[in-house]
């Protein structure tokens, strides 16, 4: 081996990597390369995105066909050209769906602290990552929770929805969500602390359903799912509500996406939609683990995680989060350490 390369020996094979060519101390950091081992990936629903060129979102980043899809995750520094990372280290952040990394970008690795690994690491790839984060910054940046004030979820059994319904009970809201099996509700009802929760497929009136919960009408909507669940709660909204659109999983895979026709709901209850990706909150997310450590530490939040083995296991954890096949975060093994 030459000394510019790196190579990883595992139990069956030994794997080259070819670092980039400037290693000289005039280089840039930020473009140093970093060897992972890969250990939790996370599944989640805007890789879907990735997948096509969609008009007028030109600064999305497609996958290319033939290559590892990225995607968050958990992973081991086998070897390190830079200087904030050494062999041993535990990060999460930006990585492959592959075995092993060569990561030309650590500027997306966030090294784990040890202090901080005495919960399970693959919440890395999920409650005390971008999830976490996510459902923090949706709920606490757009929607201002006030004690009781009445909260509904979409997709509220999934990864970002768990959290959300759970945050807003610490705030004193009254909290309902909507998920798509039995299983999920008894789950939201039972397990996570939720006043109420419904099964979406098995309403034929998503309107008369919403009124059932919301007799009073809902202050603050976490949208997950777009389409037809938010067209029923435009017509639920209280005035001054707020609606956190963080995504719309029902219309990823639509050639055409569903009209929504009640937005003059919008005007007439004087309500903020406010669209956001959590790509603009990294910098919270230190204040965002000063949070949640210690609520997950005295047992205040549950945190359900739907945990595969194997790297083959990937895509279909991935396709499953659009057929609802996940309860709670999906997260796929590669490795344990
Ligand atoms: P989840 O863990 O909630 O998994 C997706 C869930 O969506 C499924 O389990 C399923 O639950 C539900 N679902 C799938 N298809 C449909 C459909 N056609 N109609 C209604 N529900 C459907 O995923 P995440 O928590 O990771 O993500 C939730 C949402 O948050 C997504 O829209 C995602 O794009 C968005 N997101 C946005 C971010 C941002 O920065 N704005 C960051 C992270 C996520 P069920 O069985 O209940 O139908």
């Amino acid at each position: 081996p030459k000394d510019s390369d790196l190579y990883v020996t595992s139990t069956t094979a030994t794997i080259k990597f070819k670092l980039p060519a400037d290693t000289s101390a005039t280089s840039n950091s930020k473009e140093l390369a970093v060897i992972v081992k890969n250990l939790y990936l996370s599944c989640d629903p805007y890789q879907r995105l990735f997948m096509e060129k969609i008009p007028g979102l030109s600064h999305f980043k497609s996958y290319t066909p033939g290559s590892p899809i990225f995607g968050y995750g958990v992973a081991k520094v086998l070897d390190s050209q830079h200087p904030d990372f050494k062999a041993g280290d535990l990060v999460w952040g930006t990585t492959n769906w592959e075995q092993f990394s060569l990561i030309t970008t650590p500027k997306n690795l966030i090294k784990i602290e040890l202090s901080d690994t005495d919960v399970p690491l693959s919440y890395y790839a999920g409650i005390l990552g971008i999830t976490g984060l996510t459902s923090y910054v949706g709920l606490y940046e757009y929607c201002f929770p006030k004690e009781g004030e009445r909260v509904f979820i979409s997709a509220a059994a999934g990864a970002v929805g768990q959290l959300v319904g759970q945050f807003a009970k610490l705030m004193g809201c009254y909290v309902v969500g909507s998920a798509g099996t039995k299983e999920k509700v008894d789950l939201l009802k039972n397990k996570l602390g939720f006043d109420e929760a419904f099964n979406y497929k098995e309403e034929n009136d998503l309107d008369v359903a919403l009124k059932r919960y919301f007799p009073e009408g809902i202050d603050i909507y976490f949208d997950n799912v777009g389409g037809k669940m938010l067209d029923a709660v435009l017509l639920n909204m209280r005035v001054h509500g707020r609606i956190a659109g963080c995504g719309m999983i029902s219309q990823y895979n639509l050639d055409q996406p569903e009209g929504v026709t009640n937005l003059m709901h919008l005007i007439y209850k004087r309500v903020r939609y406010h669209g956001f990706t959590v790509r603009e909150y990294y910098h919270l997310h230190p204040k965002f683990l000063d949070f949640i450590l210690p609520h997950i530490r005295q047992g205040k939040i549950v945190y359900v995680q739907d945990i595969v083995e194997g790297l083959e296991s990937a895509p279909a954890a991935l396709f499953g989060l659009f057929k609802g096949h996940n309860i709670g975060k999906q997260v796929v093994v590669v490795d344990h350490e």
